[in-house]
């Protein structure tokens, strides 16, 4: 499986339309992937409205440069995804990927209309609500951002499907494999079975984040783009770049004799970056035994706390939290600790950054032993 690689240092438009255009030329070229007429569904990051500087959102300069290269193929293109809080369009619009759209006169899909499919060899899942253009399309380009992510250590192209199931049945999903391991099991399955449809990945890692991502962490130059055909050998092939071991992205350690029986081929620039930060939330109990896993998630596993300084009572975390287990009091979110299943959804949809991630003694008192 063919992965390719192309520097790019800036989010200047020319520069990461012919990064792109190199990725994408040197694994087969867009017409490869996209035939005359097609129906075309791009479906960048949109984890939740912010301004691209953040960084938690696919760029719009990506986004312009795979509508260029896939218009002279097809006019039927379209863009979506189904971020967490906000309207598909709302978010496109802070983004800055809606201007992209208008500018080329590219329809927007809200993923607001969804529709049951089975999947009977699922292993942990024997069907999905999925927004029906996903399966409708042709054509899936998936543009994931590469991140970091507290729950699954790191995030690009496989996790980004997630946006394939609209708004509340994601969050319902989390309640459903609360355990990383499950929830990890569960992406897999998704990717099986968009993969038919998802002919190409290409990540943005110009600037992508480390920490406590994938929307509260660090923006980090990273300096490149890079595709394939395949998400899940993509999201290896970042992870070896970024230093993440295999074994700590569940992804990538459950798919582990997969991986190592592909032959991998990596195309184009060399890249060497140091090591990515790690999010806070990562321990080194993560792979301890399923028995450990409630003493684990209340002992070790780090603990969401509102900051009430930051906290505006906006209620988006309210809205997203699975276990129904965040209250606005006198104006501030409050979090009944008991039922939470540290699934880090209030952490990540927080637009004022006022979830924060403590450590309880346990875990600490384990670091500085290792030190
Ligand atoms: S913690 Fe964040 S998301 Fe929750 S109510 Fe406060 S500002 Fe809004
Ligand atoms: S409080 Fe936050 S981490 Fe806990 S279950 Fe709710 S959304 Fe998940």
């Amino acid at each position: 499986m063919k992965v390719s690689i192309a520097k790019c240092d800036s989010y200047e438009k020319e520069e990461v339309y012919k990064a792109v255009k190199k990725s994408i030329d040197l694994i087969g070229g867009i017409e490869k992937f996209v035939k005359k007429g097609q129906k075309v569904l791009i479906k960048p990051n949109l984890l939740r409205a912010s301004k691209s500087d953040k960084r938690i959102t696919t760029d719009p300069a990506v986004l312009d440069a795979v509508i260029r290269l896939v218009k002279p193929i097809t006019n039927k293109i379209c863009v979506g995804d189904s971020p967490a809080i906000q309207s598909t369009s709302f978010t496109m619009n802070v983004a800055g990927l809606k201007e992209i759209c208008d500018k080329h006169k590219v329809h927007i899909v809200e993923f607001c209309s969804c529709k049951d499919y089975k999947f009977k060899s699922g292993k942990k899942l024997k069907g999905f609500q999925l927004e029906k253009e996903v399966m409708e399309s042709d054509v899936i380009i998936n543009l994931p951002k590469f991140k970091t992510h507290v729950f699954m250590t790191y995030t690009g192209a496989v996790k980004n499907l997630y946006g394939c199931i609209t708004g509340v049945t994601k969050a319902a999903l989390h309640f459903t494999f609360p355990k990383r391991e499950d929830f990890a099991m569960m992406l897999l399955d998704l990717y099986e079975f968009t993969k038919p449809k998802v002919k190409l990945n290409i990540i943005d890692a110009v600037i992508g984040m480390e920490g406590n991502g994938p929307s509260n962490g660090i923006p980090r130059k990273l300096g490149f783009i890079s595709a394939s055909e395949d998400a899940l050998v993509l999201d290896k092939i970042m992870c070896d770049i970024a230093k993440i071991r295999s074994n700590d992205v569940p992804i990538l350690k459950l798919n582990r004799n997969k991986l190592n029986k592909t032959k991998m081929h990596v195309l184009g620039d060399k890249i060497n970056i140091e090591k990515i930060i790690y999010p806070k939330t990562k321990s080194f109990f993560d792979s301890a035994p399923l028995f450990f896993s409630r003493f684990i998630r209340n002992n070790i596993r780090s603990k969401p706390k509102v900051n009430v300084q930051r906290c505006i009572a906006c209620r988006d975390c309210v809205k997203i939290c699975p276990a129904k287990t965040i209250k606005i009091i006198n104006r501030k979110a409050f979090i009944y600790i008991r039922k939470c299943i540290r699934c880090y959804c209030c952490h990540e949809v927080c637009p004022h950054n006022a979830i924060i991630l403590k450590k309880p003694m346990l875990a600490k008192a384990y670091s500085v032993f290792k030190k």
